[in-house]
């Protein structure tokens, strides 16, 4: 399997754009501000859209983007997430002031968009490629999915999410993984932050990595605080990590 890495970065600025990677020119997992790379064909094509949580950084794309197919849909876009993370964009997004609830549009029989609950542990294929939602430990309630080719290579991405026994948990479950796609917002001094935010340090991550029992052969990293990417950077290079680590770019094709 090939990854598009369109956005992975922890915030905004020139050349940054937040979490949205394409699995295959029809299927993206969530949609930040990465999905503006994608040309009006390019847009076109996107027939699933895997969610991991309510964030903005993570789904502030996917109205404008159903807005742009709006008149071109022959199919609905179908959408998934967690029940919790669908009721949040019905309530707060999809509500009819800050956007139309295109659920509805242009009838409820065959609207333009279709929110899909997923239910974690349950595998849905799609185009040769098996995605299965597992729970993790993030602020809000949020899910990462694990990603299995016809070939059976494999790709966990946690979305974001703290290092805690219930996120070990789904990942030991797992089992053995190719890469490992999973985050790193602040550096080691805002630990208390992390905590609080539910996200990563490198201190965390190397913890994180140490207690899996299957060393995934890659861990990929993302969703560095712009304004904090040199500190990380350096506390990440320091690692010892028993496994190869990179640092996603916008940009860059990744083969699983
Ligand atoms: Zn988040
Ligand atoms: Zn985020």
């Amino acid at each position: 399997m090939k990854v598009e890495i369109l956005g992975c970065s922890g915030g905004m600025g020139a050349g940054q754009y937040t979490t949205c990677y394409r699995v295959n020119e029809h299927i993206l997992l969530d949609a930040g501000t990465g999905l503006g790379q994608l040309t009006h064909d390019e847009q076109l094509k996107i027939k699933h859209i895997f969610i991991t949580h309510s964030h903005m950084d993570h789904i502030c794309f996917l109205p404008l983007l159903i807005d742009n197919l709006f008149e071109h849909l022959e199919e609905p876009l179908e959408v998934y997430a967690l029940p919790e993370v669908l009721e949040t964009l019905r309530t707060h997004i999809f509500n009819w002031e800050i956007w139309p609830d295109f659920s509805t549009l242009p009838n409820e029989k065959t609207p333009v968009v279709r929110f899909n609950a997923i239910t974690p542990n349950q595998p849905l294929t799609l185009e040769g490629l098996t995605f299965t939602a597992f729970l993790v430990e993030h602020i809000v309630p949020t899910c990462g999915y694990h990603l299995v080719d016809q070939q059976g290579e494999s790709l966990a991405f946690t979305g974001d999410t703290t290092f805690g026994p219930e996120v070990l948990k789904e990942l030991n479950r797992l089992g053995k993984l190719d890469v490992l796609m999973t985050e790193c917002a602040f550096p080691n001094r805002l630990d208390e932050l992390a905590k609080l935010a539910k996200h990563l340090t490198p201190a965390l991550l190397s913890e994180f990595i140490q207690a899996l029992e299957h060393t995934p052969k890659q861990v990929w990293l993302s969703h560095l605080k712009p304004s904090q990417t040199k500190e990380i950077k350096a506390e990440l290079a320091q690692l010892n990590l028993q496994t190869k680590m990179h640092l996603l770019e916008s940009g860059e094709f990744l083969e699983v």
